[in-house]
């Protein structure tokens, strides 16, 4: 077992999120983050936020600042990282190449790493022979061997070179994985890896190990497609005589129908959803969800999630995102959003005359008919645009109601306006009619349907004149 591989007991976690800026928030990377804070939170520890861009081609600047606004919107927030200054930081990896420098020069000195010359086709006819002759392929050794002389000699000609780690042979790698249980790994099926790109630069299982071990990580949830990273991290930990942290591999994301997460099964990035009007307490539930058993039933907060989040409780099977799913937690999100929070969430689809006083009413009104902004489009288009067609059905119903019940509402609409119960109190005393004899009648003539947001509010902001227009049309 790898002695570095268990927190002590009792201790407060140290997690992290360690995304490399090559793009946008996706879902799954969203849900290592949100498994990483809950960690953290439930053992009252830290959450740190590292910006893997030691590959300086495929990072991008814009993309962290993304990254970091994505997360925050979330409501997941750490505790240092790339704007929050610590003694373990830089938290960006490109602010840590001296550090990078420092480590690789002692396995340089231990004759831990050699360089090496292999040209990218080198490297790929030697994958192709492997693969033909039915052989997992991995890193040759070609030049493990090479003498000191042969080396400056290739210099010289001016071949870059990379630099490998030597990977020891006839061992075992063993670690308990949080998520996967017991694994065991040969290392005579690891080929000797890159920890130095041709540039200079730090590779990603260098970087990434010696990080952890520097800032003091204790715990690291990641995907599950990191599985098989954990052994060479182990080995080089163990070659730099630095701790590891317990690692934890998170299953993968899948779509409904079990195959791995596309463009096809919807939007897979968090501003796409954010743009759509999704809150973030809904994303937030269903990625807790994917993958963690044993939460209580109901939208949960984040301390919520926190207090009940587990390792134990994480899944070995594929989770599947649902965007139905998704859908029920954002009806019940909407539903709790209080006053000004609506109105927010409505603005830019409120046309001037709802932006006063009326807009809250309004807000309140459409809260539960809408499950994403756009649900309000047609109400609003009821209360602000011209006078709504009748649904099917509804025709024979207000035909039914008669003239005199529409002329006694177009009266008192004169009079009272937008209040509905003079109106209904005017249609009662002229025809006697009660309940929704006396209410659907009214509701289908302003807004052309018989279900709907609460009549009373809409009345009111419909603009002067309307609503005795609308109520003409019948009597
Ligand atoms: N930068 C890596 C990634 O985004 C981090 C992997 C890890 O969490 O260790 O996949």
């Amino acid at each position: 077992m790898h002695p570095g591989a268990t927190t002590a007991p009792g201790a407060a976690p140290v997690t992290r999120f360690a995304p490399s800026p090559t793009g946008e928030l996706h879902l799954g990377n969203a849900r290592t983050a949100l498994f990483n804070l809950l960690l953290a939170r439930h053992g009252a520890g830290r959450l740190l936020l590292r910006i893997e861009d030691t590959d300086a081609e495929r990072s991008e600047e814009a993309h962290t600042a993304a990254l970091m606004a994505d997360l925050r919107w979330l409501g997941i927030e750490w505790d240092a990282g790339p704007d929050r200054p610590d003694a373990q930081g830089p938290y960006r990896q490109s602010e840590r190449a001296a550090l990078y420098a420092a480590h690789l020069a002692r396995l340089e000195a231990a004759q831990r790493v050699y360089p090496c010359f292999c040209t990218p086709l080198e490297l790929e006819l030697s994958r192709r022979a492997q693969l033909g002759a039915g052989h997992p392929p991995r890193y040759a050794g070609t030049c493990r061997g090479l003498s000191p002389t042969q080396r400056a000699e290739r210099s010289a000609r001016g071949l870059g070179a990379t630099l490998r780690f030597q990977v020891p042979a006839g061992r075992s790698i063993e670690f308990v994985d949080l998520v996967h249980g017991p694994q065991h790994f040969r290392s005579d099926d690891i080929g000797d890896f890159v920890v130095r790109r041709a540039d200079g630069s730090a590779a990603f299982f260098f970087s990434n190990a010696v990080d952890d071990a520097s800032m003091g990580v204790t715990v690291a949830l990641r995907g599950e497609d990191h599985l098989t990273n954990t052994p060479r991290q182990l080995l080089l930990l163990e070659a730099l005589g630095l701790p590891a942290p317990g690692y934890g591999h998170v299953a993968l994301i899948v779509g409904s129908d079990g195959a791995p997460l596309s463009k096809r099964h919807g939007a897979l990035s968090v501003r796409e959803y954010r743009e759509r009007g999704f809150l973030p307490q809904a994303l937030l539930n269903h990625l807790f969800r994917l993958g963690h058993s044993g939460a209580p039933p109901g939208l949960l907060t984040l301390p919520e999630m926190a207090a009940c989040f587990a390792t134990r409780h994480l899944g070995r099977a594929p989770a599947r995102f649902d965007e139905a799913q998704l859908r029920v937690w954002q009806k019940d999100a909407v539903h709790r959003l209080g006053a000004d929070e609506l109105v927010a969430w409505l603005r830019p689809l409120l046309p001037a005359p709802a932006a006063g006083p009326g807009a809250s009413e309004l807000a309140r009104a459409l809260q539960p008919n809408v499950v994403l902004p756009e649900d309000a489009r047609p109400w609003l288009e009821i209360v602000f645009g011209g006078a709504p067609p009748l649904e099917p059905g509804a025709e024979r119903v207000v035909r039914e109601a008669g003239a005199v019940y529409f002329a006694a509402a177009a009266a008192a609409a004169r009079e009272h306006a937008g209040d509905l119960a003079a109106i209904a109190a005017a249609v009662r005393a002229a025809t006697g009619r009660q309940g929704a004899q006396l209410y659907l009648p009214l509701r289908l003539a302003l807004t052309g349907r018989a279900h709907g947001p609460e009549l009373a509010p809409l009345l009111k902001l419909l603009p002067p004149g309307v609503a005795r227009e609308r109520l003409e049309r019948f009597a």
